[in-house]
């Protein structure tokens, strides 16, 4: 591979749809065997990350509340891949809809290896027009809503054979992202319980890391965050790697913490993000015209 080609995006689909091509990177098997529940995997980033394990012999289980979603998802899942893909209906807020999906999952299959936590909720609002309770909710689905499945994984799985556990943050609040406050938040927390969790489970054979991606085009953080706006006014110059990333690329790396090629790696963040959160502008004026124009759609 030339130098260039260590930093071009591999391709991708703008929709929530299987790639039409694929070229393997990693070895293809080094997920055989391999089962993984995914929540937040029937659309966007979380639908990408089950479609490269599955292509690399990962068996899995996609749950968010939508079950219409997720049930659509696995059908398009199956059909590129050749492996079992179980949807289900849950709300990471309500800890016994996750017992009850875990298990379901455990009667499908038997046992549960990877656990990612990609469920969330985003918008755009300025702290002072944000509601008590539109926190809250950002809060609960993020943060409690990761504590809550990791810890009903540990109890039924990973406690008594060891496990990996990947959960999608962001850098939102490394720099204090202006019309954030909700999600960066959250997802601060979630680093902290990442490191916490890694501390006290390690003993058991369990990883645990966080994934911090960058803009990713086809997403609906993409889409809600003034994605399309900063690509217009070629706010995407500005990160060292003068791109937007794509949903394959976190799905790798997810990929690398999720697979024994990352045995030795536990309780930090991977940010994956082309540098982006080093130079961007955390543009307070241009953020609030973007969520004032989507607030009117
Ligand atoms: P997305 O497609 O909207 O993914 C969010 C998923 O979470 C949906 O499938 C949704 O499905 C599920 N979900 C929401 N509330 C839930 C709940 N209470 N219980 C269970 N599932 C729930 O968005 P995305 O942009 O791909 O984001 C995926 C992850 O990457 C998120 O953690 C996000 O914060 C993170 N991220 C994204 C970007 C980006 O540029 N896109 C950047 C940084 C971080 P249902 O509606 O069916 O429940």
């Amino acid at each position: 591979m030339s130098q260039a080609g260590a930093c071009q995006p591999p391709p991708d689909e703008d929709t929530d749809d299987c790639l039409r091509e694929y070229r393997h990177l990693f070895s293809p098997d080094i997920l055989a065997g391999k089962v993984a529940f995914i929540t937040g995997g029937g659309s966007g980033i979380g639908f990408r990350i089950a479609e490269i394990f599955m292509r690399h012999g990962c068996q899995t289980i996609i749950a968010s509340r939508s079950l219409q979603r997720v049930l659509e998802a696995s059908k398009k899942l199956v059909a590129a891949t050749g492996q079992r893909c179980l949807p289900l209906s849950l709300d990471v807020r309500q800890p016994q809809t996750i017992v009850a999906a875990v298990d379901e999952a455990l009667k499908e299959f038997e046992r549960i290896d990877i656990l990612v936590n990609g469920a969330a909720g985003n918008f755009l609002c300025p702290a002072s027009a944000l509601s008590f309770n539109a926190f809250k909710t950002v809060m609960d689905i993020d943060t409690v809503g990761t504590f809550n499945t990791s810890k009903v994984l540990f109890e039924k799985c990973f406690r008594d054979h060891g496990g990996v556990i990947v959960n999608i943050t962001a850098t939102l609040s490394y720099r204090g992202q202006a019309l954030q406050v909700h999600a960066g938040a959250a997802k601060a927390a979630i680093d902290a319980m990442t490191r916490h969790l890694a501390v006290e489970w390690g003993p058991s054979n369990i990883r645990v890391n966080s994934l911090a991606p960058g803009p990713i085009t086809g997403t609906e953080g993409f889409r809600r965050l003034g994605g399309k706006f900063a690509e217009k006014a070629n706010y995407f110059e500005m990160i060292p790697l003068h791109r937007a990333g794509n949903k394959t690329e976190i799905a790798h790396s997810v990929l690398y913490l999720a697979s024994p090629l990352s045995s030795y790696v536990t309780g930090t963040t991977l940010v994956v993000d082309g540098g982006s959160w080093l130079t961007s502008a955390n543009d307070f004026p241009a953020l609030l015209g973007i969520a004032s124009s989507s607030a009117k759609l």
